[in-house]
Parts: C-alpha cells; structure tokens; sequence
C-alpha cells in the first residue's frame, strides 16, 4: 500500500480530508482506516475524545503526515474573573497587551527563523538539477518544519495563558488590521497572528470565555485612551507620545487599550448573545487549524 496521493504537486504542503460520508474510520486497533488506501499506523498525540467527524491528512514540506480530527469538545468552563484584556498586534512585538505586557517571539523561535533563513539562502546558491540542490532542498523543507512546530509551541501557551487569565479577550480582526500595514511586515506576521487568534477562538468557547473582534477600522494608535482625543499623524517610527491631557502613551500599549475599550463598547451594544457556542475545534498534531501558520 502506498502513501495517500494528493491533488497538488506543486504545492509543498499538501492537504486531503474525508468527511465522515468518506467512511474513514478509526479502527479498534488504533489505526485511521481510509478509504482507497487502506489501514494506516498512527502515532496519536492524545485520545480523541469523541467520534470525529472529519479528518484532514497533510503532509507537510519535510514529508511528514499528519492527521488532524475535528471533534465535539464539551465546554470545560473555566472559573469566572473580572479581568479583560485588548491585545495589540504589533509590529514591534509579536502582541501587545492592554495591561502594559509585551510580548516577543521567543529566541528559540526566532533562531529557528534566522536558521531557515540561511538554509534558504544556501539552496538558492546551489545549481538546478545537482545532488547538492536536492540536499538543500531537503534540509530547507526540515529548518521550515521546526519553525513551524516552535511557532505552534509559542502561540499554544500563549493563547493559553491568555484566557486562563482574562474572562474576555478583545483583539482586532486581522482583515481589517492587514489594510493597515505594509506588504512587508504583514507577510512577515500575518501567520502567526492568524495562529493566535484562531486558538484564543476555540479556547475562549472552550473555557467560557469571550473573544471579540472589532471588525471595523478605528484609528487605535491616534485615540487618547485616557481622554478620547484624537492625536495627529502617528508615523510608524513614533513610538510614544504626550496627549494635551497629559497622558504620556506608550504607542502600542496605548492602541491595546483602545483595542479594549473599544470590544467593551461592542459587546455592550449587542445586548445578550454575547457567548459563542462554537465548541468544534480539532484536535491532533497539526492542531494549529490553518497550517499556514508555518511562516
Ligand atoms: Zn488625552
């Protein structure tokens, strides 16, 4: 038997998912039963704690499979608290929080980075077709996979810590966060920040908790979060500033507050409702949801 064929060829990180009405199966052995393909060993993560409705099987730019389950999840609520918190995603710091905390890519993420970065360089310097080339390509494909473990390591406690914490988390929506930057430094965070924010989702249903998105623009870097005024031109490069107030800011401490005020504001507005009863979520290795989150 042979390994699952996949759509694309050209596409490094390829992806195929069966829906129950596949009729894959989870056998009482412990093996994935797939359709087509037959009996496949798993080296499983964790139980599975109910029957999962679909499953996507990935193998991923260093050659490894995965799969990842979606499952019910009952709600394990967490105890209630009276803290909140907005999170500023910044460009300076992986997140910045409301209560004054920032928070970088820790180092062994940002090694990893910094030694894919030189695997890529290596592999453009070898020539086309040589052994030498498939051997780059090949050590590329590992360096990449190790960031992206690190990364969903990082992103996992930290959307953990975070909700333990907090009883409603406010970010804002990362579409509208994107028109906002640079081509460059959008391509450089925007997986990471979709990792986050995906996991704060399915946690914050899991545990009780509340995440909001403020989906409209508002200018989080120009509002007094102390008085309400609005500042003048904010360059990217001014990094604290002095209301007429005076309130002295911290650029992007001041934005996370804005960013909290202004999820208060909208849960207040939509009178009841507020708890979201999503609980699907999957469950397995590749449990970042979107495996892009390997950038
Ligand atoms: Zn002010």
């Amino acid at each position: 038997m042979g390994p699952p064929r996949f759509r694309s060829r050209k596409d490094n990180r390829q992806a195929i998912r069966f829906t129950r009405n596949a009729r894959f199966q989870v056998t009482v052995g412990g093996k994935l039963r797939l359709p087509k393909i037959g009996d496949v060993t798993v080296k499983w993560s964790r139980r599975l704690p109910s029957e999962p409705s679909s499953v996507t099987v990935v193998k991923d730019a260093a050659g490894r499979y995965f799969a990842s389950f979606v499952v019910e999840v009952a709600a394990e609520p967490l105890p209630k608290t009276a803290d909140e918190i907005g999170i500023d995603l910044g460009l300076t710091h992986f997140a910045v929080l409301s209560d004054g905390r920032k928070i970088d890519n820790p180092r062994f993420l940002r090694r990893a980075e910094r030694r894919l970065r030189k695997a890529q360089q290596a592999l453009s310097r070898t020539a086309k077709g040589s052994n030498n080339r498939t051997k780059a390509v090949a050590r590329v494909a590992r360096t990449h996979a190790r960031v992206a473990d690190a990364r969903r390591d990082f992103t996992h406690k930290l959307s953990t810590h975070i909700i333990r914490d907090n009883q409603a988390v406010v970010v804002e929506d990362l579409w509208v966060k994107g028109l906002a930057r640079t081509r460059l430094a959008k391509s450089v965070h925007d997986a990471g920040w979709s990792a986050l924010v995906n996991m704060l989702e399915y946690k914050a249903a899991r545990y009780g908790r509340t995440l909001v998105k403020i989906d409209r623009w508002f200018p989080s870097s120009k509002l007094c979060s102390a008085c309400g005024a609005l500042a003048g031109s904010m360059p990217l490069h001014i990094r604290s500033w002095t209301c007429p107030c005076g309130a002295s800011h911290d650029r992007d401490v001041n934005a996370a507050r804005n960013i909290l005020a202004a999820g208060r504001a909208e849960r207040l507005n939509a009178c009841g409702g507020t708890v979201r009863p999503a609980t699907q979520r999957r469950a397995g290795p590749g449990e970042t949801g979107s495996h892009r989150g390997a950038a």
